[in-house]
């Protein structure tokens, strides 16, 4: 039974579009399904058996399937190009998916930042830049833990009530600590 179009774009998804073996995406190359352990050998169709392979790759690892029934070779082609149209379509979307999650995760930083200051503005376009950067190596929890940290630590500093630049920056701290040492060595060394 052939792979569903749904696991297949899973499998698709789960490597981020990408050959295992080459790095290439679509529409540089049309990508489809590989057996890690091959199906002659008794690989299954299971998700943890699939993986991402581009056409050339997957077929030059198994020179043998080139000689057999192949269909001619413009009906192949057409099949092909309506593949990577359908390949780079999905990739688009799933970049889109990507990019509104991201920024969903930066705005909910602002927004901590703001309720935490009692204004509206949050972060400007540099602190942004710079939750982009916590968010990428911490993970949205943590940068958002280092600023309960850091607003902890101002309620705590009589200099800092009044100074958001220095909650900034405190936070900031955290956070390239966290990123060099780890969250657990950071709480045992407090
Ligand atoms: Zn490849």
């Amino acid at each position: 039974m052939p792979i569903s179009k749904r696991i297949r774009f899973a499998v698709f998804e789960a490597a981020n579009f990408t050959c295992a073996y080459c790095g290439r995406k679509p529409p540089t190359v049309t990508l489809e399904l590989d057996h890690l352990e091959p199906k002659c050998k008794g690989g299954t169709d299971a998700r943890e058996n699939l993986l991402c392979s581009c056409f050339d790759c997957n077929r030059g690892k198994s020179g043998k399937r080139l000689h057999e029934g192949v269909p001619s070779a413009v009906t192949a082609n057409v099949a092909e190009v309506k593949e990577r149209l359908t390949q780079l379509k999905a990739l688009q979307r799933w970049s889109a998916k990507l990019k509104a999650a991201r920024e969903g995760q930066e705005n909910q930083v602002a927004e901590a930042f703001a309720t935490g200051w009692g204004n509206s503005c949050g972060l400007g376009e540099a602190g942004m830049r710079t939750a982009r950067t916590f968010i990428d190596r911490l993970g949205l929890d943590d940068t958002l833990d280092a600023l309960r940290v850091a607003f902890a630590k101002r309620d705590r500093t009589p200099e800092m009530v009044d100074d958001n630049l220095k909650v900034y920056k405190y936070w900031c701290g955290i956070c390239w600590r966290w990123i060099r040492e780890g969250k657990q060595d950071f709480r045992r060394t407090r």
